[in-house]
């Protein structure tokens, strides 16, 4: 029997200092309404606890069982999170001219995050204090750990997100069999949601609460153990709620009480400054903080208006004396490609915060060159692959010859860059500035070699872009150049669309006239109406393809993407066709115009396709 009646540890307001028993609440103090924290009795764990198993097991979060707040270990639900690597960074650590710089990757728990760690302890005492169901607001991560831990469980988990939540996250969440709602607002006003929910329908509230940050400790526990039992310099994690960063904290410090280690690291958080909460309250050295009405970053895993455990990180962070900085979404974004390139951490954006902020210090000399630093790598970048393709390039295709990958070599295209914000909005040009200086510029700017017949098509498609009147930015050479990479040389074409014309109303059918030209010899006109213009015009080309007795094919794929850069759009199209023999090819485009965009797109999909 497993079931242990003393009470070794409390839960107290961390603001009024009032004691609560768990039965009435795990969330905040039902006096003054702050966040709640675990008094453990040290001398008692001390009693419990197994000094030599401890040092020689391997590590994981089920090993420190006793310093977790659960009183019946036959109701633990756990998956095996914890015992992640602490990696020691190399290249990177080369170029900020650090001895001793880790990544704590906690990529590698069950669900992809750390938040797994904190969700054991969690819906461990969900069970212990006999909850039927589990409700929890979540930017997406913590969601998607309740979920695979209340399937576990056998009990529902009712999950609220904001809308938006990145798509890895919301497959994972709906995977586990959760009860996903989708919220118009943020993460607080979903917290508040779940909170009421909770209180109604006598759910238990999961959340960044009490009981969560207990398990969170744990890569505090590891990192200390991981370092052969002392402390880091330099604690270093991004701050959503809060929660973790103060929970890694708190692992240290109970190491330090048990005697393991002999001193405490600085804490340092990372915040994005369209989420800054934090850094604000910091930089006034204050403890007061100011809640932000709409958080606005790419680091949707701490797109919080109000941290509810920012008073713990604040009171950590004078403690220590550490400090909170704010960094920018590109520079975010930066880091984060350059965990996955220099280092193979492959994370989302908020886990590279602690990266950029480290690499603003190492800039104002804040760290001296043997600190031993820790940044936590929060979750998988499986999880929100879409913000990392933002600056990423898109790959060329190919047909399946050796000549194709000779020409991919011999081009360098590997070497093309992404775009990151300011470039994109940098323009190049207002009109076409001629091939000599569209083969130099993407030397230049894309770092490639494109060869005579990819530059006539450049030629060609930039005057297109150019006869709507726009001008020409970075991200748009980026996009038109990747587009043709993905073409069939000139000389196959089957179709080409010469003309269109397409008249919309509000209130009627689209009606669309389209004019091809098939093979360089004939041209054939198509007339339709559609739902809609691009609509009319794929029905127009149907009817084409029928008259003149062309390749049949269907369309299985259509999306479109805006690329915002400063006040123009440009659009994105890509189409995925299928022949009667299920050929696939995919054609892309770039147009200031959706119509045209989706017109080329097609053509090109098309000509690749009859060319299978
Ligand atoms: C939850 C989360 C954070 C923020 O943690 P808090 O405890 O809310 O401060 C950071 N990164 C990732 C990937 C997360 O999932
Ligand atoms: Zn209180």
């Amino acid at each position: 029997m497993s079931k242990n009646n003393q009470e070794f540890y409390k839960l107290r307001c961390i603001k009024c200092g009032k004691i609560f028993k768990e039965e009435d609440t795990t969330s905040n103090c039902l006096f003054c309404g702050n966040p709640l924290d675990v008094k453990y009795d040290y001398d008692y764990i001390k009693s419990r606890l197994n000094f030599y198993a401890l040092k020689n097991a391997p590590i994981s979060a089920a090993k420190y069982l006793s310093l977790y707040p659960i009183n019946d270990l036959s109701k633990l639900v756990s998956l095996d999170e914890g015992g992640t690597p602490l990696r020691k960074s190399k290249k990177i650590a080369k170029k900020l001219g650090l001895n001793n710089l880790y990544f704590k990757d906690e990529t590698l728990n069950p669900t992809g995050g750390f938040k797994d760690r904190g969700t054991m302890v969690e819906i461990t005492k969900a069970l212990e204090l006999g909850a039927k169901a589990v409700v929890v607001a979540s930017a997406g991560n913590m969601a998607a750990s309740v979920a695979a831990y209340a399937a576990q469980a056998e009990i529902p988990a009712y999950v609220l997100v904001p809308e938006g939540t990145p798509i890895g996250k919301l497959a994972q969440i709906l995977a586990y069999g959760a009860r996903l709602i989708q919220v118009r607002g943020t993460y607080s006003e979903c917290a508040k949601l779940a909170e009421e929910i909770a209180k109604k329908h006598n759910f238990y509230l999961a959340g960044d609460y009490v009981f969560r940050g207990e398990g969170q400790k744990s890569q505090g526990f590891e990192i200390v153990e991981q370092l052969f039992w002392r402390s880091p310099d330099y604690l270093i994690a991004p701050i959503g709620c809060g929660t973790n960063i103060a929970a890694i904290y708190k692992g240290i410090k109970e190491m330090y009480k048990l005697g393991f280690i002999n001193r405490l690291p600085k804490v340092i958080g990372v915040q994005p400054e369209g989420a800054n909460v934090v850094v604000e309250a910091f930089k006034k050295k204050s403890r007061k903080m100011k809640a932000i009405e709409k958080p606005n970053t790419v680091s949707s895993a701490v797109a919080v208006s109000y941290p509810l455990d920012g008073l713990k990180v604040l009171s950590d962070i004078y403690e220590s004396k550490g400090m909170a900085v704010e960094v920018t979404d590109e520079e975010t974004l930066i880091a984060e490609k350059e965990m996955a390139k220099e280092e193979s951490i492959y994370v989302e954006p908020a886990s590279a915060l602690p990266l950029a902020g480290l690499e603003k210090l190492v800039k104002k000399n804040k760290i001296k060159k043997d600190d031993v630093v820790v940044c936590i790598a929060t979750a998988s970048g499986l999880k929100d692959p879409v913000t990392m393709l933002r600056i990423l390039p898109s790959p060329p295709s190919i047909e399946p010859k050796m000549d194709e990958v000779d020409k991919f070599l011999k081009m360098k295209l590997y070497n093309i860059q992404g775009t990151v914000e300011k470039d994109k909005v940098k323009v190049l040009w207002k009109k076409n500035p001629g091939r000599k200086q569209l083969l130099q510029t993407v030397k230049k700017q894309l770092n490639i070699n494109i060869d005579k017949d990819y530059l006539n098509i450049l030629y060609e498609e930039v005057d297109k872009f150019f006869m709507k009147g726009k001008k020409m930015a970075k991200s748009d050479l980026q996009h038109i150049v990747e587009d043709i990479l993905k073409m069939v040389p000139d000389s196959k074409k089957i179709i080409k669309i010469e003309d269109f014309q397409v008249n919309t109303s509000k209130n009627k059918k689209a009606q669309a006239e389209v004019i091809i030209s098939i093979k360089g010899r004939k041209t054939s006109t198509g007339n339709a109406k559609g739902v809609g213009p691009v609509d009319a015009i794929m029905n127009a080309v149907k009817k084409i393809v029928v008259k003149e007795n062309l390749m049949k094919y269907w369309l299985t794929d259509y999306d479109v993407k805006i690329d915002q850069s400063g006040t123009d759009a440009t659009v994105e199209v890509s189409m995925e066709l299928k022949d009667g023999k299920d050929n696939k090819a995919i054609g892309t485009a770039t147009s200031p115009d959706v119509i045209v965009a989706s017109i080329e797109a097609f053509e090109r999909g098309y000509n690749v396709l009859y060319n299978k």
